[in-house]
C-alpha cells in the first residue's frame, strides 16, 4: 500500500521522512533471525528422516556415464543418484569439476548493530530506504540491524575474506541512518558480522537440472534474497528432483541457459546495474 507522510509518521516515531516523496507499508512484512531459521529447517528435515552431516565437504561430484553416481566427501564417499548443489559462493567451484560453468560472482556485504536509544524510538519497523541506500529492522528491544545498498565488495576466494565490518563502512551505514532517523545520532556500535552474496548477472537464482549429467541439479545465485526465498526454493526443488518438473511456480525463467547468448538474453528480469537493498 502507499501511504502518504502523515500516515507514515504515525508508524515510524523520530524519523524524518520529509524527502521521501512515495512511502510504500507493507503491514504484512517481516524478519526472521536467520540462523534461528536455518536450525529449524535442519532439525525439522531430520525429524523427517533426512541425515545432516556438519563439518562434511563436498569435495568431488562423481559421473558415471553422463549420469551421477555419488559424492565424494571429506568423510568419505557417498552413493546418490540425485544431487543437489546448492553451496552459494562455493557452487561455481563444485560444477567446474564436470564442466558446468555458473555466471556467478561473489561479493562480501556488511551488516551493522547499533544501540537503539529505546526511551526515544520504542517501537521501529524494518525498513528499506531508497534513499539514502540503507535497510535496518529491530534486533530485540534495544538493538537496530542497519546494511548499506550498493555491490558490495568483490571476492575472489569465498574461504578468505573478513568476517567483520571495517571502520569506514559502519561510519557510512550509520551516517545515512541518522539523516532517516536522526536520533540515531546517540548510538553507539555494538558489533556485525560480513557475509556474502553469490549473484547472477540478472541477481535472480539458478534453478535447474544440469544439462547432459542425469541427475545434477543446480540452486544457486541468490544474491541479497535468498533468505526470504528459501521456503519457495526448497519446495521447487524437491518438485524438480522427485517429479522432474515444477507444479506449485514456473520456474523456467530461472533455468541457467537464459544466460548463454548472455545476460539477460531470455529472462529479461532485472537490469544488471540494480543495486540490491535487501530487507
Ligand atoms: C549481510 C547479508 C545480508 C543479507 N540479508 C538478506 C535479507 O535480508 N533477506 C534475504 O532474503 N537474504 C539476505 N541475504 C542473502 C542470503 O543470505 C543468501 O541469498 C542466502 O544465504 C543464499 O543461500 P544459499 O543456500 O544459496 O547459500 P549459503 O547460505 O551460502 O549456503 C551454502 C552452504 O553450502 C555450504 N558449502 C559450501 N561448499 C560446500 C561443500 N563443498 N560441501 C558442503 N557444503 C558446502 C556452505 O558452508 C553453506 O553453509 C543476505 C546476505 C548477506 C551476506
Amino acid at each position: 500500500t502507499i501511504i502518504d507522510q502523515q500516515e507514515a509518521g504515525a508508524l515510524t516515531p523520530g524519523f524524518d521522512l520529509d524527502d521521501c516523496s512515495a512511502i510504500v507499508y507493507e503491514p504484512l512484512s517481516g524478519y526472521a533471525d536467520a540462523s534461528g531459521t536455518t536450525l529449524a529447517y535442519a532439525a525439522q528435515a531430520r525429524n523427517l528422516g533426512v541425515r545432516t552431516a556438519l563439518r562434511t565437504s563436498a569435495t568431488e561430484l562423481e559421473i558415471t556415464g553422463g549420469k551421477i553416481t555419488g559424492v565424494v566427501s571429506s568423510q568419505g564417499r557417498i552413493s546418490a543418484e540425485r544431487v543437489i548443489v546448492a553451496a552459494g559462493a562455493w557452487s561455481s567451484g563444485l560444477l567446474e569439476q564436470c564442466g558446468v560453468s555458473l555466471p556467478l560472482t561473489v561479493s562480501r556485504h556488511e551488516v551493522a548493530a547499533f544501540t537503539r536509544p529505546s526511551a526515544s524510538i520504542s517501537s521501529l519497523p524494518g525498513a528499506t530506504d531508497l534513499v539514502n541506500q540503507t535497510y535496518f529492522r529491530p534486533e530485540g528491544t534495544d538493538l537496530l540491524l542497519a546494511g548499506g545498498g550498493g555491490p558490495g565488495e568483490p571476492v575472489e576466494d569465498p574461504s578468505v575474506y573478513g568476517h567483520r565490518p571495517t571502520q569506514k563502512s559502519i561510519e557510512s551505514v550509520w551516517t545515512q541512518l541518522t539523516k532517516r532517523i536522526p536520533m540515531m545520532k546517540q548510538t553507539e556500535y555494538t558489533n556485525g558480522f560480513a557475509g556474502l552474496y553469490t549473484s547472477t548477472p540478472d541477481r535472480h537464482p539458478i534453478i535447474d537440472q544440469v544439462n547432459g549429467i542425469e541427475g545434477l541439479f543446480i540452486c544457486a545465485g541468490f544474491s541479497g534474497h535468498g533468505f526470504k526465498l528459501a521456503p519457495a526454493a526448497g519446495a521447487t526443488v524437491a518438485e524438480l528432483v522427485i517429479d522432474g518438473q515444477t507444479s506449485t511456480i514456473d520456474i523456467s525463467p530461472l533455468q541457467l541457459s537464459r544466460f548463454a547468448t548472455g545476460p539477460n538474453s531470455e529472462a529479461g528480469l532485472l537490469s544488471e546495474s540494480g543495486d540490491d537493498v535487501v530487507i
